[in-house]
């Protein structure tokens, strides 16, 4: 049966990664809001425990037996990365040795590739100038000539672009076999036919560096295929699969990333409410409470919610039950409400919400990113709409 009774030992992580933020992050969150693309050379003293750690060799068969275990690294995770973001969000995406591709590194590399590129770290690159949302489309290729794959195509809006070491790059192979024909590729900094295009100035996020890579005949070697580099034409192959597979465990850490956002502005919200004399008190009647109590009782409730949808998405993770759908259930949810929950902070501060003489209004232009990476609110509601219809990607559009 469920339970998401978190146990001592996590409840003291959240209070330690609470202190660290509050001490290393929050003071610092201003200057790299202003100095885009500045490296916070503060978060190196983060770069072990980013990086990702050693895995058991070998595929893991384990069935499920017996009962099932408390809490595992998904649930871990999302706690960690909730009270992270409550320090600040685009700190949290630029920690080094932590990227997207090192999340696809550690869910379909051979050991192999494990072993040599774990350590690194790793950007994911998906996103092209004409396809984003439907990531099926892709037009970079990827052509093998002797031992080497040649890669050609543009990657835009590459979170840790400039800071990464390697990047996982998704190409066709088979411009004619559709999603079948597309695979993961690592390519390291440095080879031959990579550049790095151009940063983006953002509405948010500034302290992560979000960049453009063009590939004109660039060259890795033959082995830095992810997954196998068969095109089977029946099924989606194992190098779609796989990293859609990432997709059900980075969602939920997503959704993690809004709610701490949120919980950020709400704390402060009700610090500066009771500043101001009114006492945030379960015990009140109801008729006796104050239009901006109501609005915090209300964020509050929907702040839960949020928080429950991602613990089920990474409890199910943990226990190995596939929750493709309550991770994007999480998204969906968590991209909305974060937006929703920082503005109104904003609002509800008056003209001092909307200074940069607090965080909140950083906070909700952060906030906003979260409901359109690794997929936006609405694709979010159309797998959640497949998966309860029973219905194909191909069937529900
Ligand atoms: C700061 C930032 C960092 C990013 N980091 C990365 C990264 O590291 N790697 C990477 O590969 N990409 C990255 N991205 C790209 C991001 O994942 C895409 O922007 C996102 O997937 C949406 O794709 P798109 O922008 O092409 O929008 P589009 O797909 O063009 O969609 C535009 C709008 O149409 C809606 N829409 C599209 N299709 C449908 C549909 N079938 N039904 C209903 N509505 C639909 C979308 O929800 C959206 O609102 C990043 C983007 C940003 C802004």
């Amino acid at each position: 049966m469920i339970n998401l009774e978190l146990p001592k030992a996590l409840e003291d992580v959240k209070t330690g990664i609470n202190q660290v933020v509050k001490e290393v992050f929050r003071p610092i969150a201003r200057k790299y809001d202003r100095e885009e693309h500045q490296y916070p050379q503060e978060l190196e003293m983060f770069r072990d425990a980013a990086s990702p750690k050693p895995r058991k060799k070998g595929k893991d068969k384990k069935e499920k037996t017996g009962p099932p275990p408390e809490f595992g690294e998904n649930m871990a995770t999302v706690v960690s990365v909730e009270e992270m973001c409550w320090g600040d969000l685009g700190f949290l995406l630029t920690l080094p040795g932590g990227g997207l591709g090192n999340a696809a590194i550690s869910a379909v590399a051979t050991d192999e590739q494990f072993d040599k590129y774990a350590a690194k770290w790793a950007a994911m690159a998906i996103t092209e100038p004409g396809s984003g949302s439907d990531s099926g489309s892709i037009t970079t290729t990827a052509v093998l000539d002797g031992d080497e794959w040649v890669l050609n195509g543009e990657k835009i809006f590459v979170t840790c672009a400039d800071r990464c070491d390697i990047i996982v790059v998704w190409a066709t192979i088979d411009e004619n076999a559709g999603k079948a024909g597309i695979k993961s590729f690592i390519v390291e900094k440095g080879s031959p036919g990579l550049k790095l295009e151009h940063l983006e100035h953002k509405m948010g996020i500034r302290a992560s560096d979000t960049g453009t890579f063009v590939f004109k005949d660039c060259r890795i070697p033959k082995e830095n295929i992810l997954g196998s580099s068969e095109v089977k034409e029946s099924k989606t192959s194992a190098g779609f699969k796989g990293v859609m597979k990432t997709f059900d465990n980075t969602r939920p850490l997503v959704a993690a990333m809004s709610t701490g956002v949120a919980r950020a502005a709400l704390d402060f919200l009700r610090e500066k409410i009771e500043e101001s004399g009114i006492a945030i008190d379960y015990n009140k009647n109801l008729n006796n409470v104050s239009a901006i109590e109501k609005e915090y009782y209300e964020m509050e409730a929907n702040l839960e919610a949020m928080r429950l949808l991602v613990w089920k998405a990474a409890w199910m993770a943990d226990n190995k039950d596939p929750n493709s759908l309550e991770a994007s259930m999480s998204k969906a949810k968590a991209g909305k409400t974060g937006t929703m929950i920082t503005l109104k902070c904003c609002e509800l501060l008056g003209p001092m919400g909307y200074s940069e003489e607090y965080l909140v209004e950083k906070w909700a232009r952060d906030s906003k990113i979260l409901d359109i990476f690794e997929g936006t609110g609405q694709i979010q509601h159309l797998i959640v709409a497949r998966n309860v219809l029973n219905l194909s990607s191909k069937e529900l559009k």
